[in-house]
């Protein structure tokens, strides 16, 4: 037992917005080997800006944005409030839904005006319209697919930008003696591989499940850190040695969750997490 350091290292993440839960976090902080970033919201600032409306041939630009704003009102992702700020930035009223079903993981589907309306992942609207079909995206764009009444209607375009410490923070943390950096994503594997080589990380893996992220975690060499921010991160966050929450913008859940609560805005705080650990193990890498 280490009571004296234990609790100085706790005092000292408290005072830098580093919040650790339970008692063997520090030493686990201390001997990390792998760490795997969430993608959206952690490793890039969550606020994605609607670049591009992509109707198919006949549909009305306005209105498949409108409709799908509407449908988003019911869900918590950030894709969802960029979509509703974009309509929003356009003047566009949108209407109320009732009933709103949110697919942990896919997107969202609600009632807008009597019409069906469908919001989300490529394979999610291809349940309803195998037609539907992604342009050929820039790097570090992500689209969202949009089905009114089982059609496809045409896409979203998004893009969201990497934290400008992102890669410093991944080029530190290998410094530190961390041998596998990886990030795990459920967005689409081509934005996947743009952002995480902008990030300095060379694995990574998109089009995920929560039990995808889970396995994956599983299978990287201990002690493990993952770092999220979304309601779909809760169960790696669980699954890993330290779970690691953005608690500042970040879901409940995933601070529920996890071992470790960075109460800023900032992903930087994930070194200082396993520098306090190191600190108060004196434990070298
Ligand atoms: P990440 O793992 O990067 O945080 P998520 O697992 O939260 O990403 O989301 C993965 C993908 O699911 C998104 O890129 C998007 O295609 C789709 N998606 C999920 N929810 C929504 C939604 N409400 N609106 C639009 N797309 C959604
Ligand atoms: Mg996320």
């Amino acid at each position: 037992a280490a009571p004296v350091a234990f609790l100085g290292g706790m005092s000292r993440s408290a005072r830098s917005g580093v919040v650790v839960k339970g008692g063997g976090t520090l030493e686990a902080l201390a001997r990390v080997r792998s760490v795997a970033f969430d993608k959206t919201g952690t490793l890039t600032h969550g606020r994605p800006a609607l670049t591009e409306i992509d109707p198919v041939e006949g549909a009305d630009p306005d209105e498949l944005l409108r409709l799908a704003a509407s449908a988003e009102q019911g869900s918590s992702h950030v894709l969802a409030a960029g979509v509703m700020q974009a309509a929003h930035d356009r003047g566009l009223a949108l209407s109320p839904v009732d009933s709103a079903s949110e697919t942990a993981t896919n997107g969202v589907e609600a009632m807008v005006d009597g019409h069906t309306v469908r919001v989300g992942k490529l394979r999610f609207v291809q349940e309803v319209d195998p037609t539907a079909t992604f342009p050929e995206l820039e790097p570090g764009h992500t689209a969202v697919a949009v089905a009114v009444d089982g059609r496809w209607v045409g896409s979203l375009i998004l893009r969201d930008t990497l934290r400008e410490n992102a890669a410093a923070t991944v080029r530190i943390l290998r410094e530190e003696g961390v041998g596998r950096v990886v990030m795990l994503t459920g967005d689409n594997e081509a934005t996947a591989r743009s952002l995480a080589t902008q990030a300095g990380i060379d694995e990574a893996h998109g089009g995920l499940l929560p039990e995808d992220k889970v396995r994956l975690v599983g299978e990287l060499p201990p002690i493990v850190v993952m770092v999220g921010d979304g309601v779909n991160d809760a169960p790696v966050l669980a699954a890993a040695d330290v779970g690691i929450a953005m608690g500042a913008r970040g879901s409940t859940a995933a601070s529920e969750s996890a071992d470790v609560v960075i109460m800023k805005d900032d992903v930087g705080k994930v070194v200082q997490a396993v520098t306090i650990g190191r600190h108060t193990y004196r434990v070298a890498l």
